[in-house]
């Protein structure tokens, strides 16, 4: 982690007062891809990379950051903050103090310092942890308690609404909420959430597989509009049925002739995993590792063949992983097309692990992977 003294001394330095210092980390999905917007349920961890966030009033009326990362400072006139984007970091912590306004809180003037160790734009959700950092620090200093879900909630629509990207509500409330040595089994559809222990002698290890195919954007709305037609069409049956949440195999089984074979089968990735998601939580409950894997490679294998949102190298690194002594359960984590795999690894052969990993990758693909080993750990908090 990134040095507490060393951004206090640098923030006190450039604004000239002692600053209090708040973290948030960014998080890795161990289960439950896509069933974000089908209400269903999701299951990450907060992990042991975050953004710190150091913050200090100010009595000049003006709202100015400082990204350690960019080495770059941005100012703003409290009284003319500006309402859309400029495209760069700075959006993200000035989305959410845009938010805070949007909910009737006067901002008092500020000085924010921001410094992360979670590797931008590697889908460890870097911008999550900024968002809920920046809230955590400007909250605090306005001396407001927002609950946890309902920050991560705000933090979700600064970067729908300001930053302009499509993201669910899973990034931010797991960096909000997350516990150390717990994943998160999170309901999409009311935010009612439980912590489910990790083993402390488990390693999270995200292998990044460096690629990201192109398709993946187009892909997202491609996939998105199968699984709504696939509801649609079984809620017609069953209106009940108001997101892929409610619905079961044996209802996909039985209207199957009326679904066109591709929306039947993103359908069944998602209602599946929702079960799986499910009974992770709770093999993790009662400690059953074996069972926890199992999970994680049918999760895979669904979100490759049915889904189709995986490709050859995250394959590959998923194989390879499966290979190895120590391994728990490997799967592609994240929207799809590339991006990193999770692998959950026994620690005491984790660096073992990453080292042959790492190596089986790069000599079948060529490519030289980036893997970081990662533990569960705590939500927003205080440094004090
Ligand atoms: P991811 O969330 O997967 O890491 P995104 O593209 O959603 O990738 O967010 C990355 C962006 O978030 C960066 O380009 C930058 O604008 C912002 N960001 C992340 N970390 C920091 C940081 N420590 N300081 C300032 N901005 C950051
Ligand atoms: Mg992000």
């Amino acid at each position: 982690m990134q040095n507490v003294e060393q951004l206090k001394e640098l923030h006190r330095k450039r604004f000239g007062a002692k600053p209090l210092v708040f973290a948030a980390p960014g998080r890795v999905n161990l289960i439950g891809e896509h069933t974000d917007y089908a209400e269903g349920f999701v299951m990450p961890a907060a992990i042991d990379f975050s953004t710190l966030a150091a913050i200090t009033p100010r009595s000049d009326g003006r709202i100015v950051f400082w990204a350690e990362n960019f080495a770059e400072e941005r100012s703003f006139e409290l009284s003319a903050l500006p309402s859309s984007r400029k495209g760069d970091w700075s959006d993200y912590p000035l989305g959410v103090i845009q938010m805070l306004a949007a909910e009737g809180y006067a901002i008092p003037a500020l000085s924010l310092s921001l410094w992360g160790d979670v590797p931008l734009g590697s889908g460890l959700s870097s911008s999550a942890s900024v968002e809920v950092a920046t809230a955590t620090a400007v909250t605090s200093l306005m001396r407001v308690a927002i609950a946890g879900p309902a920050l991560a909630r705000l933090c979700q629509r600064a970067e729908n609404e300001f930053v302009g990207a499509n993201c669910g509500i899973m990034d931010q409330f797991v960096s909000a909420n997350g516990a150390a040595d717990h994943a998160l089994l999170l309901d999409c559809r009311d935010l009612s959430y439980r912590l489910a222990p990790i083993p402390s002698n488990v390693a999270l290890v995200i292998a990044n597989t460096m690629v990201k195919h192109s398709i993946a954007g187009g892909e997202y709305g491609t996939r998105r509009a199968e699984v709504e037609l696939a509801c649609k069409i079984l809620a017609r049956h069953r209106p009940e049925i108001r997101f892929l949440r409610d619905a079961t195999v044996e209802d996909l089984e039985r209207w199957s002739h009326e679904i066109p074979e591709a929306a039947r089968k993103r359908a069944r990735h998602i209602i599946t995993e929702n079960t799986r998601t499910l009974e992770a939580a709770a093999a993790l409950e009662r400690h059953d590792l074996g069972q926890l894997g199992r999970l994680m490679h049918e999760a895979h294998r669904s979100y490759s063949q049915d889904f189709e949102a995986s490709c050859s190298e995250a394959d590959r690194m998923v194989e390879l992983a499966e290979g190895l002594p120590g391994l728990i359960g490997a799967r592609l984590t994240g929207g799809g097309f590339g991006g990193c795999t999770i692998n959950l690894v026994e620690q005491e052969v984790a660096q073992e692990f990453r080292t042959r990993l790492a190596s089986l990758y790069q000599a079948e693909t060529g490519i030289r992977p980036e893997i970081y080993i990662c533990h569960a750990s705590d939500g927003a908090r205080s440094l004090a």
